[in-house]
């Protein structure tokens, strides 16, 4: 995040800032947040209320939704495998969607990329039993302290147990409940540690925080995302799916090509607006006063980041 931002906050740690609501409210930076309490804390409170829904989408594949990220189910007789673990406070309520699609023990867990909304639940889904793979970067980010500037927040190292033990660069490839899986890594794009995981024979491709369907996204610049490697992975999304493939976002509803076309779209429109202001030599401020984002705020602007969030995003970026 640029410094104009966030200047004035105070950089308190993850155990400072945890249950103190008040300490929340007082440091985020409440013109650019959709809550006044901040985006971690707002997002731990929707997962500890929200019911957890679940989609059967084609074969043996479903999805979770309502904690964090989308959780893709692949089910079957080698246990069942996880993409994305959600929120470690829904824990009770995933592990009642999950015993309602099959009797199977968890036996693997695949993390898109190192985001808490996305790896909270690692540690309490090892210790059921499942063997944790992910991009390198998502086990060093878990492995030490990480600082979100967007987020305002600082995260502790996670539990040893939660921490990705077969990582890989480029690609990996396992075969689980006669199925092909595929993970390739995107590249530095919303975080420097995002990969795809593609279920060959079903013809679904899990995103992660590339996509976000129908809502302005999140871009992590603290560990490596841009608003440029974000449009770079919608590329490839683009080039890797047909009209036929169903693509889960990591947040919002499940997909397709024409919506994820419409993205791309909104992320390319919006970043040639900002450049254009900020070429200008236009402040921040005067950016987001001047509306970049205007055409898209009805469809994009109402879920966590809104217009003003997201043009402040895309400016450290052009
Ligand atoms: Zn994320």
């Amino acid at each position: 995040m640029n410094n104009l931002d966030l200047s004035n906050l105070s950089r308190r740690n993850f155990i400072a800032v945890a249950g103190s609501a008040v300490a929340a409210v007082a440091f985020a930076p409440r013109c650019l947040f959709a809550q006044n309490k901040g985006i971690v804390p707002t997002m731990i409170d929707d997962a500890a209320k929200a019911t957890i829904k679940r989609y059967p989408l084609r074969r043996n594949i479903s999805v979770l939704e309502g904690s964090g990220g989308n959780i893709g189910v692949l089910t079957g007789k080698n246990g069942k495998l996880l993409v994305d673990s959600g929120f470690t406070v829904s824990k009770l309520r995933i592990l009642e969607a999950l015993n309602s699609l099959s009797s199977d023990p968890i036996t693997q867990l695949l993390n898109t990329h190192w985001h808490t909304d996305h790896t909270d639940g690692n540690a309490w889904v090892h210790a059921a039993g499942a063997k944790i793979t992910a991009h390198v970067n998502t086990q060093k980010h878990l492995s030490t302290s990480t600082r979100v500037e967007g987020w305002n927040w600082t995260f502790p190292p996670a539990p040893t147990g939660a921490i990705p033990t077969v990582v890989f660069d480029k690609e990996h490839r396992l075969q689980h409940n006669g199925t092909n899986i595929r993970m390739k890594y995107y590249g530095p794009a919303h975080t420097d540690s995002d990969v795809s995981v593609v279920f060959e024979e079903a013809d679904i491709i899990h995103v992660g925080d590339t996509w976000w369907n129908g809502i302005y996204p999140f871009i992590d610049y603290s560990t490596g995302g841009s608003i440029d490697g974000m449009i770079g992975a919608t590329e490839h999304n683009l080039r890797v799916v047909t009209d036929k493939t169903i693509i889960i976002p990591g947040h919002g509803p499940i997909g397709n090509k024409a919506g994820l076309t419409d993205y791309r779209d909104m992320l390319t429109t919006i970043r040639n607006n900002v450049a254009a202001l900020k070429k200008q030599g236009k402040s921040l401020s005067e950016t987001v006063a001047a509306k970049p984002t205007a055409a898209y705020d009805a469809k994009y602007g109402q879920f966590l980041i809104n217009p003003g969030f997201f043009t402040a995003l895309v400016y450290s970026g052009v």
